[in-house]
């Protein structure tokens, strides 16, 4: 059950949120939200496995190969959360608004456990980004984002 941290999260019967439903697309989405919820922070999420593979950065996706992100792993999200964009009520998890700041989609160049390059296309992001797992002591969902010199 690869999204059940996802459900278990999540009240269906208050929260707007999409339910667990979705299969893969094949399509390599690519997306990201702008997720204004108690700490602003961005949520990317990247189509593999049939799921939303999702990492939550505090700070503004770099547009430029100077500029590395704090990316924390966070629960596989359902394809169909790709599209969603609303304001997820007071009090629930992840309670605020959402909007998409960027879409597309990607081509995997290496997908490993512990570090993914893929070439992003989408509006904001273009070009070859690298997900990196760090080793920091204790650090257990700790990834580096950045964009990669071409
Ligand atoms: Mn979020």
């Amino acid at each position: 059950m690869p999204l059940e941290t996802y459900s278990k999260k999540r009240n269906f019967s208050k929260t707007i949120e999409p339910k667990v439903k979705s299969e893969a697309t094949g399509k390599n989405i690519y997306v990201i939200q702008e997720h204004n919820a108690s700490h602003h922070h961005f949520d990317l999420r990247l189509e593999i496995g049939g799921v939303l593979k999702s990492w939550a950065i505090p700070k503004e996706p770099p547009t430029d190969s100077k500029t590395k992100r704090l990316a924390i792993k966070v629960e596989d999200h359902p394809i169909d959360y790709a599209d969603f964009e609303g304001e997820i009520p007071e009090g629930l998890y992840g309670a605020g608004t959402v909007k998409i700041w960027d879409k597309g989609t990607f081509n995997p160049i290496k997908i490993e456990e512990k570090e993914i390059i893929v070439k992003i296309d989408g509006k904001k992001l273009k070009g070859l980004f690298v997900l990196l797992k760090t080793s920091f002591k204790g650090a257990k969902n700790t990834w580096l984002f950045f964009k990669k010199k071409e």
